[in-house]
């Protein structure tokens, strides 16, 4: 057996019903099999048994009181996964689906994303299973002041600073934010993505779909192709999938079709943002309501977004929502690039299939990285008191991503994998790491 082997079977064994956590830790894992052989020092430190166990994992419980007066309970979670190259960083979860190995895969991938971005941030994720939708402000808020109770313990400018993520987004921070200072009194950076009068950044809401899309630009830059004048499909109408189709469409591509979690819709002609904002930012509706503002449009409940045509397709919902058979049908309809906005959004067959069939394939912890990225420049400005234009958080962002893209395009091919980004953002992300945790030593 060889050391990734071991390593990848003992996850297995001592992280049971895991499933997310395993997949993700074995698609990192194989990727690295030619490094660690090259460079012993990694085994001899134990530096992959030490990467794939989180530093620390608080489980807690978060109690509140409904709109009813009913007392609720949920699971409060917080796994500060690698601290060796900066204080812990990453996002928090508000899903019923989460549960503690879908937080451990996105702590997991998070250590890599962010050695990707090449600024000095650890990786951490958290969230709990409660779920926001079709709860008062009120409720919302109680749920918060009760989770950062416990969280606060916990966090702090330079040791672990937490995000949003699904069902995490302005409101929800400014409630966090709130209680921290409430219960601390400090008025520090231990959330990003904060409001612009309490020490937000321009430009963070924007700058995971950004980023995105400046990557996917220098990727297809790269073989004398861009966005403009394609086809662009994106899953989801969140926070990723709403920027990335605002600067796809600045770009030339046309979007065509978007979903939540209910349906999708189809839009020739290029479906209306200001639309989908205003159902989604404002009205926290359902895209179903895109009828009302485009009656020529499709909406739909049955099929998929992926059996939609397209040159471009950006994944920005959710974990595994882009399948096998989903990936065969891109590939006969043409797509000639897929670049992940969501997390772990491809299942790793759908993935290889893109690859065998020469599809440029940008995985999540490279292509989704802008968000991290923006938000330590948001811890950045915090510590400096100052306040950046749009233009010049969004140049960085830009740097930012072009660099990630040559930096995976480079360790792909020095381990003669060329175009193969999936092991070259896992390689370059991992070293940078791997290399601290030796400095260090055993600790
Ligand atoms: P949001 O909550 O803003 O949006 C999520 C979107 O995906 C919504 O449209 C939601 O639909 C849809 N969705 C969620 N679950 C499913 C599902 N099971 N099937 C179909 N659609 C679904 O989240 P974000 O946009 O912030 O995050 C999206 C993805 O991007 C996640 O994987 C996240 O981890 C990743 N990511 C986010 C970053 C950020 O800065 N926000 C940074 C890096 C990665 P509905 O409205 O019906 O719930």
């Amino acid at each position: 057996m060889s050391y990734v082997n071991d390593v990848l079977s003992d996850v297995i064994r001592r992280n049971p019903g895991e499933a997310e956590f395993h997949q993700a830790v074995t698609e990192v894992l194989q990727s690295l099999e030619p490094v660690v052989e090259k460079n012993p020092l990694y085994q001899k430190n134990g530096i992959l048994e030490r990467m794939v166990e989180p530093n620390r994992a608080i489980l807690f419980q978060v109690p509140w009181v409904d709109d009813q007066g009913v007392v609720r309970v949920n699971k409060g979670y917080r796994v500060q996964f690698n601290n060796a190259i900066g204080p812990y960083k990453g996002g928090l979860r508000l899903h019923p689906s989460v549960n503690l190995g879908i937080i451990k895969f996105l702590g997991f991938e998070q250590v890599f994303k962010n050695s990707l971005t090449g600024l000095p941030i650890g990786g951490g994720k958290g969230g709990s299973d409660f779920d926001p939708k079709g709860k008062s402000d009120r409720e919302v808020m109680a749920f918060c002041q009760s989770f950062m109770t416990e969280l606060y313990k916990y966090v702090g400018k330079d040791t672990d600073v937490p995000a949003g993520d699904i069902g995490v987004g302005a409101r929800e921070i400014g409630y966090l934010y709130g209680q921290y200072k409430r219960i601390t009194g400090l008025y520090e950076g231990v959330l990003t993505g904060k409001g612009l009068t309490y020490g937000g950044s321009l430009a963070r809401k924007e700058a995971t779909g950004y980023g995105l899309v400046y990557l996917m630009e220098e990727m297809l830059s790269a073989r004398g192709k861009s966005f403009a004048g394609k086809r662009v499909v994106i899953s989801g109408s969140g926070n990723v999938a709403i920027y990335a189709a605002e600067k796809a469409t600045q770009q030339g591509g046309l979007v065509v079709a978007m979903c939540d979690s209910t349906g999708w819709i189809y839009d020739e002609k290029g479906v209306d943002l200001d639309a989908v904002k205003e159902i989604k930012e404002v009205k926290r509706g359902r895209l179903r309501l895109y009828k009302d503002y485009r009656p020529q449009a499709e909406y739909h409940e049955d099929g998929v977004i992926w059996d939609v045509p397209c040159d471009i397709a950006l994944p920005c919902a959710t974990q595994n929502e882009l399948h096998l058979d989903h990936a065969q049908t891109l590939i006969k309809n043409g797509v000639i690039a897929v670049g992940e906005g969501a997390n772990m959004p491809t299942t790793p067959d759908a993935a290889h299939a893109f690859q065998q069939a020469g599809v440029l394939f940008a995985p999540g912890k490279a292509a989704n990285a802008g968000g991290v990225a923006t938000s330590a420049l948001e811890m950045s400005q915090n510590s400096l008191r100052l306040s950046w234009t749009f233009q010049e958080v969004d140049q960085r962002l830009k740097g930012i991503m072009v660099n990630i893209y040559h930096q995976m395009d480079q360790a792909a091919q020095k381990y003669g994998m060329k175009d193969n980004y999936i092991a070259g953002a896992n390689i370059a992300g991992f070293t940078k790491v791997a290399d601290t945790m030796v400095a260090h030593g055993v600790v």
